[in-house]
């Protein structure tokens, strides 16, 4: 099978950390993004892969997606659901649209895409699925309980499919992040940063490398006996 992957989210932030990282560990990238398709397309020039236009929460966008990077790379044997998106709040102020945006792309859109990547993975008897969660969804934000939600049902997501696409050779793992310095961070003051860092025993914040360190490791065949993980990246903050 080729060395194709498809991230999702890529365009910027800990995807493109992660795009960068698997196309030095030599695999072929699709470079899922939704609004940045000029960096997302810069990003491919600069590592021979190539950009690919898809909302994830939408089912026919990713569908269509996979179609086009099957036809022009081969069929994805890694996925990297990164895609996300955040909500600073209290959950009683959330309206029906923040809430099934939310869950559209941070769940429905793992789903989407796992549902897309399997049959191509279980014909060939070998696949690796990585989905990106958070701490909070370990331990829980407080304003950020619909964030937490979704992505705790990621980690449940991950630990389901390892157990039912073991036995067709495929691993499914999750990394966890911490406090990691990229856009999704921007609403917070310096004072909020430092705060974050006094609680991190590594006492500083992550950067979108780290996350990506840890899922080119979950894709070699270093990691071939390891499966149904959440392996926490967050410079100990949650333990
Ligand atoms: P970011 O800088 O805000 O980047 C978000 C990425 O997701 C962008 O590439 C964006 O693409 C893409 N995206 C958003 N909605 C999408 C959709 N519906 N379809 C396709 N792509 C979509 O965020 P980040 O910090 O790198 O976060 C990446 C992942 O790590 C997320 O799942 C996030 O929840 C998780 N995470 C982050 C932190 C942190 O502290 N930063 C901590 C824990 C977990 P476009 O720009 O093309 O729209």
């Amino acid at each position: 099978m080729n060395k194709v992957a498809l991230i999702t989210g890529a365009s910027r932030g800990i995807g493109g950390a992660i795009v960068s990282a698997l196309a030095s560990d030599g695999w072929a990238v699709a470079i899922n993004y939704k609004r940045s398709k000029d960096t997302a397309e810069a990003l491919a020039r600069e590592l021979g892969g190539i950009a690919v236009r898809a909302d994830v929460g939408s089912s026919e966008q990713v569908a269509a997606m996979f179609s086009d990077v099957e036809a022009r790379l081969g069929a994805v044997s890694l996925l990297v659901n990164n895609a996300g998106t955040s909500y600073y709040g209290l959950l009683s102020d959330m309206t029906d649209e923040d809430w099934s945006g939310l869950v559209a792309t941070n769940l429905t859109g793992a789903f989407n895409c796992c549902r897309a990547a399997i049959p191509a993975m279980v014909r060939a008897k070998r696949g690796c699925i990585i989905n990106v969660a958070s701490m909070w969804g370990e331990v829980g934000a407080s304003c950020e309980a619909a964030y937490s939600a979704t992505k705790a049902g990621l980690i449940g997501l991950t630990k389901a499919l390892a157990k039912e696409l073991g036995p067709s050779g495929i691993r499914v793992n999750a990394v966890s992040p911490g406090c990691i310095d990229t856009d999704m961070m921007a609403r917070f003051t310096p004072e909020d940063k430092a705060e974050m860092i006094d609680e991190t025993p590594l006492e500083r914040l992550g950067v979108p490398q780290d996350v990506a360190a840890a899922v080119s490791w979950l894709s070699s065949d270093k990691a071939s006996f390891i499966t149904g993980q959440i392996i926490g990246v967050s410079g100990g903050f949650v333990i």
